[in-house]
């Protein structure tokens, strides 16, 4: 992967790629939240974590002692918890929603930066873990009552027929009324492509919003699974998918210099391709 991938910079994107500087951004700064343009849209990082956000470096299948001390990791892979808001064409966008309840922190934070969540026109699931759809319920109320939802058809499918997955299921049946199931390769709004990334579940997506990848759970602990990618965290349900779908992934953004932004990365990476 290393060779293959060629990565030749890896950084924080918010000076690289905005076009405007910071002071323009009208919202208020927060540390949880960065905000950058990429082309013609701006992007909102919605972290829930306020400060460092650490996975145990145990919850890493395959991941040898040596590299974790090689990276200085043992305490703790850095992570974070994260929702992204897309302004394009004057619609506002949401990937995912966060935990929810009272470690959620999205929804308010939406309305630190001037769109509150009554304001997003979609809502882009990558996933039906509770850490992605615990925010569309406050309680027994939708929280994005104008947002027409997305979801995989395959996702929904895997999580719909065990009765086991109340969330999951009380979610879903609450958001009917704007609930749109989709395959893969289908048109969706605003030129948004769902690409197939399956592994951590059996239908998690990941979405391509003109050079922004959303990769949803692609990695939980970017540190070590960029450039080990056979890594896997303790909660991919299907690891030899998984291990497919990041090597797939890594180098579909690779080769076409995409912007990686993962709900569990601790930074957003732009991935220049080699030319
Ligand atoms: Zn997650």
């Amino acid at each position: 992967m290393k060779n293959a991938l060629k990565i030749t910079a890896l950084a924080m994107l918010l000076a690289s790629c905005s076009s405007k500087p910071a002071e323009e951004v009208s919202a208020p700064k927060m540390a949880s939240v960065t905000q950058f343009d990429l082309d013609q849209m701006n992007v909102s990082w919605i972290r829930e974590n306020d400060g460092a956000h650490l996975m145990p470096a145990r919850m890493f299948v395959g991941a040898d002692s040596a590299l974790i001390d090689s990276l200085g990791v043992a305490d703790g892979v850095p992570s974070a918890m994260s929702a992204y808001l897309v302004r394009l064409n004057g619609k506002n966008i949401l990937f995912d929603t966060g935990n929810g309840g009272e470690r959620g922190k999205v929804a308010a934070r939406l309305d630190t930066l001037g769109v509150p969540p009554t304001a997003i026109d979609y809502l882009f699931i990558t996933h039906f873990h509770g850490d992605h759809i615990g925010g569309m319920l406050n309680g027994d109320n939708v929280v994005y009552p104008n947002a027409q939802v997305y979801v995989n058809q395959a996702e929904y499918d895997a999580w719909m027929s065990d009765t086991a997955n109340v969330q999951a299921i009380t979610t879903m049946q609450k958001y009917q009324s704007q609930l749109h199931l989709f395959s893969i390769g289908d048109a969706l709004p605003e030129g948004v492509q769902g690409i197939e990334a399956y592994g951590h579940t059996p239908g998690h997506t990941v979405y391509q919003c003109g050079k922004l990848l959303v990769v949803g759970d692609l990695m939980h602990g970017a540190a070590l699974q960029l450039f080990n990618p056979e890594i896997c965290a303790s909660f991919d349900a299907d690891k030899p998918k998984c291990i497919e779908s990041r090597k797939r992934i890594l180098k579909y953004a690779d080769d076409n210099g995409l912007v990686v932004a993962g709900m569990h990365m601790p930074m957003i990476i732009r991935m220049p391709a080699e030319k």
